[in-house]
């Protein structure tokens, strides 16, 4: 078995991180090293996974464990609390960082960036790893040049900490990019309920819904003389974003500084 790139992950008895233990077990030219978690400890992350015992045991010491298993790639899939330290600690032990967990401000990618480069590392940050979601986004993105009045609704289930999600933040971002930036709408509009009209970015707003039984949806909305043109994007099932984070793990390994986005890998 040609074992090439060892995998570290954190947040690995999560909903998601639990995907990525499968994903780098599964994959022959992966190989799982460490599974930091909270929870769990002391118990093989196989087994917890239904898989047969892997001997790789979930610890919550993160710096400990990346000493040890001399990990190529740490997997970040914990909390927007988390993560900041995470991958300081990752970079610090020149372990490259592929972080999914969502909450991240531009001077945070900033200062990981900056890391990244003064360890001679690469790193990745996506918040949407899911390759229809980044086709939503770049078709978003070409439809705000030519129709640049637009809203975002998002929709994820009632337990998501932040708002709005990472993956509407960066649908913003990349329709900011082809938009010249105005404020929509009535100039004398008010909100009788505070919020009812979302978030401001760029002049166009972005509405969070959250909800129990929804897992992540997101439609964009663009309205012009006489029609509306929506994308829309669902999501069923974590192991949808599996696909995007085995390709992520391997081209992190050719680069330098911090990638933001996954679509910088689809062309
Ligand atoms: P989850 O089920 O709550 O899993 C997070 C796990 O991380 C939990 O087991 C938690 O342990 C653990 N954890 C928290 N802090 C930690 C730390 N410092 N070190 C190690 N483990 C730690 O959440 P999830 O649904 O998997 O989502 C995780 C993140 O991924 C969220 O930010 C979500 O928005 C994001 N996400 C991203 C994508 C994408 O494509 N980029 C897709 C889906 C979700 P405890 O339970 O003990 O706290």
């Amino acid at each position: 078995m040609n074992s090439n790139i060892k995998v570290a992950v954190a947040g690995a008895s999560g909903r998601m991180g639990r995907e990525v233990v499968k994903m780098v077990l599964d994959d022959p030219t992966l190989q799982l090293v460490a599974a930091v978690d909270r929870s769990n400890e002391g118990k093989d992350i196989a087994k917890l996974i239904g898989y047969d015992e892997c001997g790789v045991l979930v610890s919550s010491e993160l710096d400990a464990v990346l000493l040890q298993s001399k990990a190529d790639v740490l997997v970040d899939f914990t909390t927007p609390h988390s993560v900041m330290a995470n991958s300081r600690i990752a970079i610090a032990n020149r372990v490259r960082p592929v972080i999914g967990t969502t909450g991240f401000t531009p001077d945070d990618i900033e200062e990981l960036d900056k890391l990244c480069r003064e360890n001679g590392i690469g790193g990745i940050i996506a918040p949407n790893f899911s390759i229809g979601a980044i086709l939503m986004m770049k078709f978003a993105a070409q439809a705000a040049k030519y129709m640049p009045h637009v809203e975002i609704i998002e929709y994820h289930g009632d337990q998501k900490l932040d708002a709005p999600s990472g993956t509407s933040i960066k649908t913003a971002e990349l329709i900011a990019a082809n938009r010249e930036e105005f404020r929509q709408g009535n100039p004398n509009e008010t909100e009788t309920i505070e919020g009812a009209r979302g978030g401001l970015y760029n002049g166009f707003r972005i509405h969070s819904v959250r909800l129990p039984g929804v897992f992540a949806q997101q439609e964009v909305i663009f309205g012009g003389h006489g029609q509306t043109l929506k994308i829309r994007h669902d999501s069923y099932e974590r192991a949808g974003y599996m696909p995007g984070v085995n390709i992520a793990v391997k081209k992190v390994m050719e680069l330098q500084g911090i990638v933001y986005g996954f679509e910088h890998f689809i062309d």
